[in-house]
């Protein structure tokens, strides 16, 4: 087979041996890659080209995955092979927002609660000193800043028991 190397995978062994293993117990893929960047190689047993991730689930179970579903990475490693499980698709897409929008409100709740007293919070809305030299000045960022002069940013966040939100907003 052209640009596959070494007659394919035939045995996990096989596949282990094309990919660097980590501390944490990683098998991450250093073969060949399609266009796409996902990797791919011969896999004789079907007698075709597959994903590599398809080729380690055939070899672990002795079927292809099912079609409906992927079989994703969940270490943080798009190209380990051991680490994967089978997720629909729109459990993918849940995962990800899910994941994406909780930690950026963590963030913001965090930095509000840690760094902007009630007090702090009635001189910015006083102020007339410019975002940047105010969120110097406490330790935000100027988005914290504008959020907290325009009033609109808190209102959309939800801190049960604050009441730092509630002022003139
Ligand atoms: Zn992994």
């Amino acid at each position: 087979m052209p640009g596959y190397p070494g007659g394919g995978i035939r045995t996990f062994e096989q596949l282990a041996d094309r990919c660097i293993r980590t501390d944490n117990g990683c098998l991450i893929w250093r073969g060949a890659k399609n266009n796409c960047g996902t990797p791919q190689a011969w896999y004789p047993t079907l007698g075709r080209v597959l994903t590599v991730s398809s080729i380690a689930y055939h070899l672990m179970h002795g079927k292809r995955p099912p079609s409906n579903l992927r079989y994703v990475a969940i270490c943080g490693e798009p190209n380990c092979m051991v680490h994967r499980k089978l997720k629909t698709v729109s459990e993918i897409l849940t995962g990800t927002r899910t994941a994406v929008h909780t930690a950026k409100l963590n963030r913001i709740n965090r930095e509000m609660r840690a760094k902007l007293t009630q007090e702090a919070v009635i001189e910015i809305r006083a102020s007339e000193e410019k975002g940047r030299a105010l969120a110097k000045k406490y330790g935000v960022s100027e988005t914290t800043i504008s959020r907290v002069r325009l009033g609109t940013g808190w209102k959309s966040i939800a801190i049960p028991g604050s009441s730092i939100f509630n002022l003139g907003g």
